[in-house]
């Protein structure tokens, strides 16, 4: 946004008055024009209220960089589910991979059990390492629908490639695109076609407005919803796996009104940090939580060490629905 001032106008007393409606400004000048530039990180503002301040002259607002996401819907319908602001908070949960058809149905009952609603598990696999297991691709994606259907729970599950995104769809509720696959436009524009919604998890390096843009690409080629997905960004410090941006979740929920949920698993890398984590996301205004479980983590093919046992996940969930109820948002 830039702010023209009228020749003639007080400069620092009008960049007072924006400071205190919350706008972060920098001053430019040329000829006998002042202009103040809004940085994005300011507190979203009502053009009138600044065209109000006396000595204003003009407003320019850029062009929308994501219209569609700015006029998106703003609760996501999973099956019977509804996720985004104002709804009960939706809690996905399971094992980073599907290893085999009785663990996913054995984890499936138990999270049920628990209140969980979404089955999550990767058939697809996106390792860091080529030696690392793969996931089991196709077949385990058969196993995951079928363990969530009988608890009736919706599905959600990576897509990592173009081919493979209509068998994906074939068998899950919401599309996942993982965090290293947010910048990959030709596979949103793939997985987008199939009428599913997308959970867009948030690139490790990725500003939000790119996070934005992703979401917009998703909206564009066709598909009914985003839910956004904050699963923790690269930082200078190694003592946990990411850095989980709270801000950005609070600022996608409370002042854009966007469906955000978190994934404290794979933010913070150990099981013991995840239930602080998750309170702090519900109170940033997260509608909905997705944590690893794996009822072995020693043996699991992968990300064992940030996983929960099924028992304590469903503590977890018991009072963070007893304490949500308690609070207003
Ligand atoms: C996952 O959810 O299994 C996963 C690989 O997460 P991310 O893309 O956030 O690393
Ligand atoms: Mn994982």
């Amino acid at each position: 946004m830039i702010i023209t001032l009228e020749r003639g106008a007080e400069p620092e007393t009008i960049r007072r008055a924006l400071v205190a409606l919350g706008l972060w400004v920098e001053r430019f000048e040329g000829g006998d024009r002042v202009v103040f530039k809004v940085e994005p990180h300011s507190r979203s503002v009502d053009r009138e209220a600044i065209l109000a301040i006396r000595g204003v002259e003009a407003v320019a607002t850029p062009k929308a960089a994501h219209p569609l996401v700015d006029a998106m819907p703003r609760v996501v319908a999973l099956r019977d589910l509804s996720l985004g602001t104002g709804c009960p908070p939706v809690f996905m949960a399971g094992p980073c991979s599907v290893e085999s058809e009785p663990q996913i149905r054995g984890i499936a009952s138990r999270l049920a059990k628990a209140g969980v609603r979404v089955l999550r598990g990767g058939a697809f696999k996106p390792r860091t390492s080529p030696y690392a297991f793969q996931g089991h691709g196709e077949v385990a994606l058969g196993w995951l629908r079928k363990a969530a259907d009988e608890h009736g729970m919706a599905v959600v599950t990576e897509v990592m490639s173009e081919k493979d995104a209509s068998v994906v769809a074939e068998h899950s509720d919401l599309l996942q695109i993982g965090s290293r696959n947010m910048h990959n436009y030709a596979l949103l524009k793939a997985v987008s076609k199939h009428g599913r919604p997308v959970l867009l998890k948030r690139g490790m390096a990725a500003t939000v407005e790119e996070w934005l843009s992703s979401a917009e690409y998703c909206l564009v080629h066709g598909a009914p919803g985003v839910v956004f997905c904050e699963r923790g960004i690269r930082s200078f410090d190694a003592t946990t796996r990411n850095l989980l941006d709270l801000g950005a979740v609070a600022l996608l929920s409370g002042v854009h009104q966007l469906p955000v949920v978190v994934d404290p698993s794979h933010a913070v890398g150990r099981r013991d940090l995840i239930p602080a984590l998750s309170r702090a996301s519900l109170a940033a205004g997260a509608s909905g939580l997705m944590i690893e479980t794996h009822p072995e983590p020693g043996v699991a093919l992968s990300d064992g060490p940030q996983a929960l046992l099924p028992d304590e996940l469903a503590s977890l969930v018991e009072s963070l629905t007893k304490e949500e109820g308690r609070h207003v948002r």
